[in-house]
């Protein structure tokens, strides 16, 4: 696998693999601090192209709160080796510097996607991520970017801009990758303390009882919503910072759950933010699916 640091080296390699070679190539863009969730996504890019790059790049401007940026969790000599293992051929880690050079001033604006869910809590962060996610393609120059779908929204709107600047960019979304015990894996569970690790459970319990009252037949939003809230607020060390059911395809809360809805939350545990969806799908839809 290759290192490589430079925006200047990074699109000569891309040039070279693409023209010379005619090869496809991907990228799986990460923060790093890289878990089993981010080497399925190498795995799934490794499917459709030829060559995997994977990108490490702790984006200052998506983050909305400074303590946070700061204590990221941080570790590219591991990160590099999981890479290399998992079958990456390019691991592209910038310095901020390269991929902000002084007096850089475009970025990219998403506008009703970027709007709710994180978007209204956490302020220019889907600006950072689809600036950052923009100028990545521009450098490593991808036919197919995998993105995972724990970040549903992001995902959404990496779709939404692909398809309005009309990058010729297919992008792939890959399932939820959980811990044994059904905790979706994040870079940001390094954080968590053991009891907070404990209460961390809180969100996949409130995806669970959403989806079993759904299951049991329930329409109505403001129901599944509070069997989703009732599973939080029997954590104590769980605060919610949103639980919404909206349509996966506008991200606009639904007025009754008809065919499918999704499920989105973030929940503070102690001063950890995390999140989580699952898109949840009425029964009868589910058998007419199947026989499909
Ligand atoms: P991050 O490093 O958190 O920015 O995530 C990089 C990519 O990995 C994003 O596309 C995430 O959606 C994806 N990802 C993070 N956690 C998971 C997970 N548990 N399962 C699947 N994909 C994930």
């Amino acid at each position: 696998m290759r290192a490589i640091e430079q925006v200047s080296a990074m699109q000569a390699w891309s040039r070279e693999v693409r023209g010379r070679d005619g090869l496809r190539v991907a990228l799986v863009p990460t923060m790093g601090a890289l878990h089993d969730g981010h080497l399925s996504l190498i795995e799934l890019a490794r499917r459709h192209a030829d060559r995997v790059v994977a990108s490490v790049f702790v984006n200052p401007v998506q983050f909305d709160r400074a303590d946070d940026f700061a204590r990221y969790p941080r570790d590219l000599e591991r990160d590099g080796a999981l890479l290399a293992g998992a079958g990456a051929d390019v691991l592209f880690a910038p310095d901020v510097s390269e991929i902000y050079p002084a007096g850089a001033q475009t970025f990219v604006t998403v506008e009703q996607l970027a709007q709710p869910l994180c978007g209204a809590h956490r302020p220019g962060h889907f600006r950072g991520v689809a600036t950052v996610v923009l100028k990545l393609f521009t450098v490593v120059q991808p036919h197919v970017a995998v993105f995972g779908e724990k970040d549903f929204q992001q995902v959404a709107v990496i779709r939404r801009m692909v398809r309005d600047l009309f990058l010729d960019i297919d992008i792939i979304g890959a399932p939820i990758v959980r811990e044994a015990d059904g905790l979706a894996m994040s870079s940001r569970n390094r954080h968590l303390t053991g009891p907070e690790r404990r209460a961390a459970l809180c969100l996949s319990a409130a995806l669970d009882a959403a989806e079993a009252a759904v299951a049991a037949g329930t329409h109505d939003p403001a129901a599944v919503l509070a069997a989703a809230n009732d599973a939080i607020a029997r954590e104590s060390l769980a605060r919610v910072d949103y639980v919404s059911l909206v349509d996966p395809d506008t991200l606009a809360p639904v007025a009754s759950v008809d065919d499918r809805a999704l499920l989105a939350l973030a929940v503070w545990i102690g001063s950890t933010r995390l999140i989580d969806n699952r898109l949840l799908v009425v029964p009868a839809i589910k058998s007419e699916r199947r026989s499909a």
